[in-house]
């Protein structure tokens, strides 16, 4: 295709603002896809995307629309995998700015637009769902000029649910977007866009050529990776796959090359030609590594060689998890995960239960500690509490901090400060832009990836959107508590928390394992301690009758039926010492009050 008639652009919106459903409608129009087709949500593959409304790979598909050949490319939509939306984006020229026209400009709406913005895309502005009711569009319009300083003037009103304005969107893309550059004489340089696992094709690669052409029976060379592959198939996506000979500057497209494992193909890499490589790789490349830890251990011992199948089948196709086995004292044998974030670990956690049938504990999630040891003898980073080394050995711990920005109607921004506050966050900006607060903070990971999200949430009616990154590591006085049942330590509950916060989280594990242990025979003592002093003590009173004297010894039926449910609720706890505690403790302790 010559460079003049392609455009490459990606959709940036807040999650619900109606993206998935504008690009479905997109693809509809251009003939890619049946009323019937549409029915199910095109671009969203995984169930776990699908349910939470949001996209975890980059999908992309290619339109034809007068003659033009338009390249729409999905971007991840969250925080957890902001890598690689940058790099989605780096292969655009262009990008459709959707904002729901009853909602607004929203946290992530922002966060989106600047990132595009330094990318130098032309931006579209496209009010959608002006079909609702409560859409107020002109106040939209003036929002988007007023916070995000675009001019919106020519901004689309649209309904990708009824159809409206979709011609009108298709010829701003062919008018407004610049085309490509590149030169096709230049070695071939094409940028790793993403890449997924395919049962059929094995693994599937997104790239957009910068410079050169990539060619069907090519021998290519990864350039960070470092390896050497021949590629077997050249292609696009309409959404069906198109198979193609060759992809020129400019063009979005997939490649398939015999590879096993996505862990070969690091997103971001450049792909040049083997036998003619290009000078330099293409700017931007970063390994993108885990931030959140934590331990996943089988309820049933017996599962530990399920666990791990699963586990490796999984990051197969998903190479920015990362595991290694674990042993724990009270929960025998198990992985010790690494994540991008807490939605990342919460979906593969869920895959591991529903698509693979695996009771799970999750251990408390960490985040990654720099600590210097004592009398120099450097550094090390912890991934888990478990392996804190003794206080003595220790000079000084570093956690890791983000800037957060967050956005919400002016009514709950007191209690928003408040929780901000309470998590040691550190304000660093607040402005206000037509009746709503944008407050910026800089605060500890640590006290953000428990329930932070959640709390935010809640105390805002969903109104408070919330977008972050990391800005670096800072020292802090951090020390690890750990907490005893029945006078032995579940190193599975043990967290690294601040001093200065420390007895009152102490205190809430205590209070809420109180609640979530059942009655045993005897009286179980909780308690929380740092090094060997106890900060927080609760006890669990001992239960006077065995469970089945409440049945009279009669209804023998019924008896049966209690010792059955016991027997059941037995399978999903785990032992220690004499003491059972259920698989829900684990996770349900760690929320902060
Ligand atoms: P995404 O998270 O940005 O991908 O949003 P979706 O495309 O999944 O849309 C979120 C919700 O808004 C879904 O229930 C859609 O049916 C609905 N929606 C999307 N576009 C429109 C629209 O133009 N009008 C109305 N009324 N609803 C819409
Ligand atoms: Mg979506």
């Amino acid at each position: 295709t010559p460079l003049d008639k392609i455009r490459n652009f990606s959709i940036i919106a807040h999650i619900d603002h109606g993206k998935s459903t504008l690009a479905d409608r997109l693809i509809q129009r251009t003939g890619g896809l049946t009323e019937r087709e549409m029915s199910a949500q095109v671009l969203d593959n995984m169930d776990i995307e699908k349910e939470r409304g949001i996209t975890i790979k980059a999908q992309t598909v290619r339109l034809d629309w007068k003659g033009h050949v338009l390249n729409l490319m999905d971007t991840p939509g969250h925080v957890d995998f902001a890598y690689e939306v940058s790099r989605s984006l780096a292969a655009c020229e262009g990008a459709l700015l959707v904002v729901d026209a009853a909602q607004g400009v929203e946290a992530q709406t922002l966060a989106n637009v600047y990132q595009s913005i330094e990318h130098d895309h032309e931006i579209v502005p496209v009010i959608n769902k002006i079909d609702l009711p409560a859409a107020e569009p002109e106040k939209v319009r003036k929002e988007i000029e007023d916070v995000i300083g675009l001019d919106a003037s020519n901004a689309i009103l649209a309904s990708a649910k009824s159809g409206i304005g979709i011609d009108e969107i298709l010829d701003a893309i062919v008018e407004r977007i610049p085309a490509p550059k590149g030169d096709a004489s230049q070695p071939l340089k094409a940028m790793l866009v993403d890449s997924w696992y395919d049962p059929y094709l094995g693994v599937v690669i997104l790239v957009r050529v910068m410079a050169g052409v990539l060619r069907k029976g090519a021998e290519i060379a990864f350039m960070a990776g470092g390896t050497k592959h021949l590629v077997d198939r050249v292609g696009c996506f309409r959404p069906k796959i198109e198979q193609l000979t060759e992809l020129g500057p400019g063009e979005i497209g997939f490649i398939t090359a015999q590879i096993k494992e996505v862990a070969q193909t690091a997103v971001g890499d450049t792909i040049t030609d083997a036998k003619k490589p290009a000078a330099e790789a293409l700017p931007g490349f970063k390994l993108v590594q885990p931030v959140v830890f934590c331990g996943l251990f089988p309820v049933d011992a017996a599962d530990f060689d399920k666990l791990r199948e699963s586990i490796s089948r999984l990051r197969l196709n998903d190479a920015s998890f990362t595991f290694e086995m674990e042993s724990s004292a009270a929960l025998g044998f198990g992985f010790r995960c690494g994540f991008l974030g807490l939605l990342h670990l919460e979906i593969i956690q869920e895959r591991l239960t529903r698509e693979y049938d695996l009771d799970l504990i999750t251990t408390a999630p960490s985040v990654v500690y720099k600590i210097q040891l004592a009398h120099d003898r450097g550094e090390i980073e912890l991934h888990n509490p478990a392996d804190m080394p003794d206080p003595s050995k220790i000079a000084s711990i570093e956690e890791p901090w983000i800037e957060a920005v967050i956005y919400c109607p002016d009514e709950y921004l007191g209690s928003i400060l408040k929780l901000c506050q309470d998590r040691r966050g550190v304000q660093k900006n607040l402005t206000y832009v037509g009746g709503r607060a944008q407050v910026t903070y800089d605060l500890p990971l640590n006290e953000v990836v428990f329930d932070f999200y959640d709390r935010l949430k809640s105390i805002s009616r969903g109104y408070a959107s919330f977008d972050y990154h990391q800005i670096g590591y800072r020292e802090g006085d951090l020390v690890k508590m750990s907490i005893m049942v029945n006078a032995e330590p579940v190193d599975a509950l043990s967290m690294i928390v601040h001093r200065g916060t420390a007895e009152s989280r102490g205190r809430g594990m205590c209070e809420r394992l109180k609640d979530l242990i059942p009655r045993h025979l005897f009286k179980i003592p909780i308690q929380a301690a740092i090094g060997g002093k106890v900060i927080a003590r609760e006890t669990i009173a001992a239960m006077r009758k065995d469970v089945t004297a409440k049945c009279y010894g009669g209804d023998a039926s019924r008896k049966k039926k209690l010792l059955e449910k016991q027997k059941e609720g037995k399978k999903r706890m785990r032992e220690y010492g004499s003491v059972s505690i259920p698989q829900e403790a684990f996770i349900a302790a760690l929320r902060m009050g």
